[in-house]
């Protein structure tokens, strides 16, 4: 039985440790903080969208990005910045948005997906986890038929997979999803996924954390920062923890999120992780709120219902590395949510809307970076950009498969 030492706390550190303590590791979790999911994991979309782990590089993102750089789309913003790293990890993303690379990373990415999906649905068969969880599928509103048109060859290679979309009218997807009435603007097709879902990253980790605690013996050192590794003749032996001193282990994953500061300059892969801003609020839900997720693709927001609140997110903003929550861009935000479903919320656009902001921690192609660290015993399970929360068990288990512990 190994000793395991999982460093991050959010929806990937969790899912990496419960596959190791169901397979029968001594698991040590890690964070700075003092609950599990209060970095990118907290407030997301919260959208399981296994039918839609579309990579972000695509023909369409790369035709879109002249309006980008003229900032005359709303949802994007692109601040140049002096760094190296911000120029590399640019250039690859561009060249992951050609047609074959688009469809190569997304195959990759929905073959996690399903993954992902029935290890979550094993794991809820068996252990009770509240999270608001919903399995009442995802819709896509498109304004143009040649959106739809474009986006074929992905659906066909979908439906290959098994992952079955259908093409609705208005009024088929309204017959389903009533809050659809309330949509301000024409639609000309909605893709419906039947089986998505959603539910709150946050309270599943917390949950999940609770369970792995209390029956699995699950160790956790929460509020404590960890410092370095601690390596001996190319071996990671421990680590050094703010608070706690030094603790021997004999593996270590990061499950660091966008943070790649453990490894040392020549150590880390350069220009593979870049955050992409984002924004999320959160109101209580009306009666006649959706139950159905929801992406306006003319606003680029995705909408969900999670228990007796709706949470919408979106906005992406390539700028500084260390990005802050930004009044303006909020603004923007809440705006064009409330002028798409803002009658979802009680009291329409008028009541509270929780704020949060967070940087997906986004590489160039989208496929998170599960591989071996540049020492021996230790692992990468990081940087799982837009599809984190969908991804999380189906990364983990292809992270223990090259571990070779399962
Ligand atoms: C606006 C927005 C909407 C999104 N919507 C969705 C969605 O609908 N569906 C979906 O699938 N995904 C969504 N995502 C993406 C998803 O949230 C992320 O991919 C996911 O949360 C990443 O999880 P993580 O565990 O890798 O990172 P994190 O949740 O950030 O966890 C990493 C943890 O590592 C800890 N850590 C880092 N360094 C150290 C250290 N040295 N010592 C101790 N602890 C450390 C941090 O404190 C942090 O808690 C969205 C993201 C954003 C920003």
């Amino acid at each position: 039985m190994s000793r395991i030492a999982v460093v991050g706390a959010g929806v990937v550190g969790v899912a990496t440790a419960w596959l190791l303590l169901r397979a029968g590791h001594q698991v040590t979790l890690i964070d700075r903080f003092k609950r599990a999911a209060e970095g990118v994991s907290e407030a997301n979309g919260a959208q399981l969208s296994f039918a839609y782990s579309d990579a972000l590089a695509s023909p369409a993102i790369r035709k879109k990005l002249p309006a980008i750089l003229l900032d005359t789309d709303p949802a994007f913003q692109i601040r140049a910045q002096l760094d190296i790293e911000y120029w590399i990890w640019g250039l690859r993303f561009l060249r992951e948005s050609t047609s074959s690379r688009f469809e190569a990373n997304t195959r990759y990415l929905l073959s996690m997906a399903i993954k992902s999906r029935d290890i979550l649905a094993e794991l809820m068969s068996h252990v009770e986890l509240n999270f608001d969880y919903v399995s009442s599928g995802k819709m896509i509103l498109h304004e143009k038929d040649a959106d739809v048109m474009a986006g074929r060859s992905i659906r066909e290679l979908k439906a290959s997979m098994g992952l079955a979309q259908e093409l609705l009218s208005r009024e088929e997807a309204t017959r389903i999803e009533p809050a659809l009435e309330m949509y301000p603007d024409p639609i000309s097709c909605v893709v419906y996924s039947p089986h998505d879902a959603a539910g709150r990253p946050d309270l599943f980790c917390r949950a999940l954390v609770d369970v792995m605690r209390n029956q699995y013996g699950l160790d956790t050192n929460f509020g404590h920062e960890v410092n370095r590794l601690i390596c001996n003749r190319g071996k990671v032996t421990g680590l050094e923890i703010d608070g706690l001193g030094c603790k021997s282990f004999d593996q270590v994953i990061l499950a660091t999120g966008g943070a790649l500061d453990l490894l040392s300059p020549w150590q880390r892969p350069w220009g593979a992780l870049w955050p992409v801003q984002g924004y999320s609020l959160t109101g209580r839900a009306c009666l006649k709120a959706m139950r159905v997720s929801i992406t306006d693709l003319k606003r680029k927001i995705v909408f969900a219902r999670v228990g007796d609140e709706v949470r919408a997110a979106g906005l992406a903003d390539i700028g500084r590395m260390k990005y802050r929550f930004d009044p303006a861009r909020f603004a923007t935000f809440r705006q064009a949510a409330v002028d798409a479903f803002g009658a979802s919320f009680e009291h329409g656009a008028d009541v509270d809307l929780t704020p949060w902001t967070g940087g997906r921690p986004c590489t160039p192609s989208s496929k998170p970076i599960i591989r071996a660290g540049p020492v021996s015993g230790l692992y990468l399970n990081l940087g799982h950009g837009t599809l984190g929360w969908t991804l999380c068990f189906g990364s983990a288990q292809e992270l223990l498969e090259m571990m070779q512990l399962r």
